[in-house]
This record gives structure tokens, C-alpha cells and sequence, in this order.
């Protein structure tokens, strides 16, 4: 391509990011079609000859790109969304079109830096010791399985592993522990009390039931804000458990972690400094775009004990002591620069800005919470913890089966209106709205809009149910 045909591209395509951002706020927060009607608009063979880039670039702009969720919409609740900064944007751009491969030090010697130092960021946000080390991932799920892995080799590779997490543990943790080979009937899941946390005492009799019956727990994982709740589980508690079974504890903070930053977060997250690993999602609470994760390891040695295998083709790579190869603390070889986008826009906006951006999640949970509280019509359904809350339409007098015939009408309409996007989450058998509230440009106003909707469409659904 000539420079003026880059160039015309690339304005193209920051031109439709700029509109998109633009209109986001009167954008309904969700989009999808169906297959059938994608298949016949995007084709299928390859075509021989080429056309037009500002043509492919525009339909993609107008017929693949739109039918998605827009996570970054500000009334977008459901699952765990993500408002990514615009140099974190741009950051994934520049690393593309450097053409960076963030393996050794050999390869990027630039990137890996800013990669020891964001490690280094969240070592210190963490509460860990120097000793610490990690990496930056594509996301919870690749650290939960870096972590397993490290887990288990260091209690000796046993041949019938054990692992342990609450019924509240993200599907994550228990695909990683089966990637990990812990056989699917041995990934215990611990009951959690009517506060979502793990029932300590029930963790110590299984493990101590496991350890009679001749099984080795590997693992113990425990959550830092559950993907339902919110819950956080007992962590120095289980801290010093572990410690006293020598069992590995793994804390899942991927999406609560960033609330490290704050004050608040350091609180209620106390103990998470004493476990042997430690997962985090930049592109959760830390407004990076996909992918974003983290893992940390209380002792870094034990991530390149895991997964350092030297190999002839990469021996011209070993730069030598202090000058690290990320490729040997996880499982990619090729890997994108991460720690670029987390970098820039730290350094763009400051920390005040991102502590007050987490801040605002907090205190806008906790707003909501007093909404559902005060109004009639609403029950709350877990404590808030960190930025999620859970409550359904209860205005009494309806039984089990009508409210929630009720409240999934609620969702179905909420969803159709367009106004927002809520999901909904199963709490112990009872059907559960949900919000979590993430995004840095999410105001007050969107919050109670969105609770205001339900409430009326929540009348509705049960005056026609009577
Ligand atoms: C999102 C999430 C995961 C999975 O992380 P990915 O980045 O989606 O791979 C694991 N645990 C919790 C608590 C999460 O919220």
C-alpha cells in the first residue's frame, strides 16, 4: 500500500471508531442477528481478487462490527462489561503496526520492560514482596490455568490431584483445573453460605476427607469478587489454611482485582497479599480493550520452574540474568505487548484518574443498593460487594413461581426496550437481576433510569400475570 492509501484507511478507521464513541450513549446497548441473515450479507469463499480497503473496511463497519453487545455502553450491566481508554486503543494499534512479539528479550526488549513494570504495578497493588513475579495473559481463564499449572507442580506432580473452590468459582477455574489434569469428579466444589463465600469448615473436611482416601490437594481457589455477586471469600483465613496444609492458594480476582487501587478495595480484599497466586483482568475493572489479564505469583520463581523449557532454535534468546523472557513464565510463545496499553493510559490519565474511575463503580453500586432498599417494589438479593448487586420485582404477596415468571419478563423487556442491557444470574435457586457497574462514563442518571425501567416494566409484568 502507498503511504496516502494507509493513511486514507487508517483515518477511515479512526474516523468510525470517533462516530461510535460519539453516538454510544444514544445507542441502544445491545445488537445481534441472527446466522442465517449474517451468512448471506458477509459470504463465505475467499475471493480471488481483491477490492477497494475503504469499501471491505466500510461494510465491516456497518455489517459485522454493530451486531455485538457494546460493553462499553453506559448502561450496560450484565456480565462482567469492559469501557475501554482510547490509548489503550490505540495502544493495540501501535503494537500491531510495530509488528511487536512481546516473547523474549531479544525480540522486545522495549515491551518486556514495560511489562516488568506494570508486574511491578501490580505487585505493589497487590501488597506482595520483591520476590513476586508474573505476567500479563490473555485473560482470567489463561492465568487460572498458568496458575493450576505452577500449582501442581510444585506439590510434586501427585497423580491424583485434588482441587478445591467454591460453588460460586467461575467456570474458568474448574475448566483449568480439568486442563490441568485433575479429573472432572475430583474439582471440588465447596458449598457457599447465605453470603456467597466458602463454607470454611466444609473445605477442611473434604480436603481432609481427600487426604484419608489417599487423594492430593494441589489447589485451593479462592474468590476475590464472584462473577454472581461479587462475594468475597474469607482470604487470610483461607490464607493461613492453605499455609498450615501446605496446599497452593489461588486467588481468582479477575474481576474484582482492580479495585486494589483503591482504598476501599485494599480493605475488603485484605489477605489476597498472602496467597501464592493471584489472577487480575485489565480489561475488566481497569478499562483496557480485550485481551488484558494478569497473573501474579507470591514466589516468581515458581512460573519459569513451571514453564521454562529451553529449546535449540531460541538459544541466541537467553540475553542473560535480570533480562527476562516472558514466553518462559506462561503458555504463549507469541504474544502480543499488553503491557502497552496498560502503560499508556496509566501514564495518560494518572492513577488519581483510574482510582477515582474504579471509585465511581464502587459508589455507584452502592447507590443502586439503596434504591433497591428503599423501594417497594424491589427485594435485594445478595449484599452489594464491589460494584455488583442482585435483587428481583418482589412487592410481596406473589408466590415463588409468579415472581419469577415475572422477573424474567422484566429482563426479556429490558433487553427489547434497548434503554440498557441487565443480565441475570441463579442465587441458590432463585431467579436474580443483576447489575454490575463498571464503566467509567456510567452517571447516577443511567443507574436510575435503568432501576426506574425495571420497576415499571416489573408492575406491568405481574398486574398481567394476576
Ligand atoms: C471474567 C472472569 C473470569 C474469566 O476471565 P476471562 O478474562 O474472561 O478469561 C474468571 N473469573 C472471574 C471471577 C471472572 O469475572
Amino acid at each position: 500500500m502507498t503511504p496516502e492509501s494507509m493513511r486514507r484507511l487508517a483515518n477511515a478507521a479512526t474516523e468510525a471508531l470517533i462516530e461510535r464513541a460519539g453516538r454510544l450513549n444514544d445507542a441502544k446497548a445491545w445488537d445481534g442477528e441472527f446466522r442465517e441473515v449474517l451468512k448471506d450479507r458477509l459470504g463465505s469463499l475467499p475471493p480471488e481478487d481483491g477490492r477497494p480497503a475503504e469499501e471491505v473496511l466500510t461494510q465491516v463497519v456497518r455489517e459485522v462490527l454493530p451486531f455485538a453487545a457494546r460493553l462499553d455502553h453506559p448502561r450496560f450491566f450484565g456480565f462482567v462489561p469492559s469501557s475501554p481508554t482510547w490509548p489503550g486503543v490505540v495502544a493495540d494499534y501501535l503494537s500491531a503496526g510495530f509488528n511487536i512479539n512481546s516473547c523474549t528479550w531479544l525480540v522486545s526488549s522495549g515491551t518486556s520492560q514495560l511489562e516488568l513494570v506494570v508486574v511491578d504495578w501490580l505487585r505493589g497493588w497487590i501488597g506482595y514482596p520483591d520476590t513476586a513475579g508474573g505476567l500479563l495473559t490473555s485473560g482470567g481463564s489463561a492465568a487460572s490455568v498458568e496458575a493450576l499449572v505452577a500449582a501442581r507442580i510444585a506439590a510434586g506432580h501427585p497423580d491424583r490431584p485434588t482441587v478445591y473452590m467454591s460453588d460460586q468459582s467461575h467456570s474458568a477455574l474448574k475448566r483449568a483445573a480439568v486442563i490441568v489434569g485433575v479429573r472432572r469428579e475430583n474439582v471440588r466444589l465447596v458449598s457457599s453460605g447465605d453470603d456467597f463465600r466458602i463454607d470454611m469448615a466444609e473445605l477442611r473436611r473434604r480436603v481432609d476427607e481427600d487426604r484419608a482416601n489417599g487423594l492430593q490437594p494441589v489447589a485451593v481457589c479462592a474468590n476475590a469478587g464472584t462473577t454472581s455477586t461479587g462475594a468475597i471469600d474469607p482470604l487470610a483465613a483461607m490464607a493461613d489454611y492453605c499455609a498450615s496444609e501446605g496446599i497452593w492458594l489461588h486467588v481468582d480476582a479477575a474481576y474484582g482485582g482492580f479495585s486494589l487501587v483503591t482504598g476501599e478495595g485494599k480493605e475488603v480484599l485484605k489477605g489476597i497479599e498472602l496467597a501464592d497466586s493471584v489472577g487480575m483482568d485489565a480489561h475488566k475493572w481497569f478499562f483496557q480493550p480485550y485481551e488484558a489479564g494478569a497473573l501474579m505469583v507470591k514466589d516468581g520463581t515458581h512460573l519459569e520452574g513451571a514453564f521454562a523449557i529451553g529449546s535449540d532454535y531460541l538459544q541466541d534468546t537467553v540475553w542473560g540474568t535480570n533480562h527476562p523472557n516472558f514466553a518462559d513464565r506462561g503458555l504463549q510463545l507469541s504474544r502480543t505487548a499488553r503491557a502497552l496499553k496498560v502503560w499508556m493510559s496509566v501514564h495518560t490519565f494518572g492513577m488519581a484518574a483510574f482510582r477515582s474511575a474504579v471509585r465511581k463503580g464502587l459508589d455507584l453500586a452502592r447507590r443502586a443498593d439503596q434504591y433497591v432498599k428503599s423501594s417497594p417494589m424491589l427485594e435485594s438479593l445478595s449484599p452489594v460487594s464491589l460494584s455488583i448487586l442482585c435483587f428481583r420485582v418482589n412487592p410481596g404477596g406473589h408466590d415463588e413461581g409468579a415472581l419469577e415468571k415475572a422477573n424474567r419478563q422484566v429482563l426479556a423487556r429490558v433487553f427489547w426496550d434497548e434503554l440498557a442491557f441487565l443480565s441475570s444470574t441463579s442465587l441458590k435457586g432463585v431467579f436474580s437481576l443483576r447489575l454490575c457497574i463498571l464503566n467509567h462514563t456510567t452517571t447516577w442518571e443511567d443507574v436510575e433510569r435503568t432501576l426506574d425501567l425495571v420497576v415499571q416494566l416489573g408492575e406491568e409484568a405481574l398486574a398481567a400475570g394476576e
